[in-house]
């Protein structure tokens, strides 16, 4: 993207306190001691393929550009891996700051639970809530019927390999303790949307 951010979006289309906003999240405290190094984007897997990296995602969280921000499909493209957190100068937690960019993008309408990346998220905490791990056959069926069935038509061969060489299983087996970890995944779901 060549265009310069700021010249992407007229002054009146800015809100102001939206930096604010983000900075009372959890890990957002320190998003103003940006240098704009771009160390975070560098050292980011995902960055290739985002609309935003995550350095022009900081400015533009500083620059009031929410709808831009909470629009972008860079934040569902954040893989929570770490990287630009450890990385950071300035010890700004950037993947804690995506976070908090997903939950307010679904808070505030700006994407729906029918959207494949926020329907997976879903989908994730619902199975790992129900089983107390990962199950994949019922992480894809969930996701599935949240969004477009067809979609994953053609999933289906692939899948049915990967159960026959024994990758995946057919039926979930819960572990123990499967209380605990629902209360802690619950716990979790009321941090983020609230
Ligand atoms: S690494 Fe940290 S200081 Fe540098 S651009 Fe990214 S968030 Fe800003
Ligand atoms: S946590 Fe997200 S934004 Fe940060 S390096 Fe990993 S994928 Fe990129």
């Amino acid at each position: 993207m060549s265009t310069s951010t700021l010249e992407l979006l007229p002054e009146e289309g800015l809100e102001p306190g939206f930096a604010a906003q983000v900075a009372s999240y959890p890990g957002g405290e320190k998003i103003r001691r940006c240098i704009q190094c771009g160390t975070c984007s560098g050292s980011c897997q995902m960055s290739a393929d985002m609309d935003y990296t995550p350095r022009r995602i900081l400015a533009m969280v500083r620059a009031g550009m929410k709808k831009e921000v909470l629009s972008s499909q860079a934040i569902w493209y954040c893989a929570a891996c770490y990287y630009c957190t450890a990385r950071c100068p300035m010890g700004i937690k950037l993947t804690e700051v995506m976070f908090a960019l997903k939950s307010l993008a679904l808070k505030e309408g700006y994407v729906s639970l029918k959207q494949h990346s926020p329907a997976f998220y879903k989908s994730f905490y619902e199975v790992v809530e129900r089983y107390g791990r990962m199950h994949e056959a019922s992480l894809i069926i969930g996701l599935a019927l949240k969004t477009n069935p067809l979609d994953f038509v053609g999933l289906a061969p692939f899948g049915l390999n990967m159960f026959r060489k024994g990758k995946i299983e057919i039926l979930p087996h819960g572990v123990k303790n499967r209380q605990e970890i629902k209360a802690l995944v619950q716990q979790v779901q009321r941090l983020e949307v609230r």
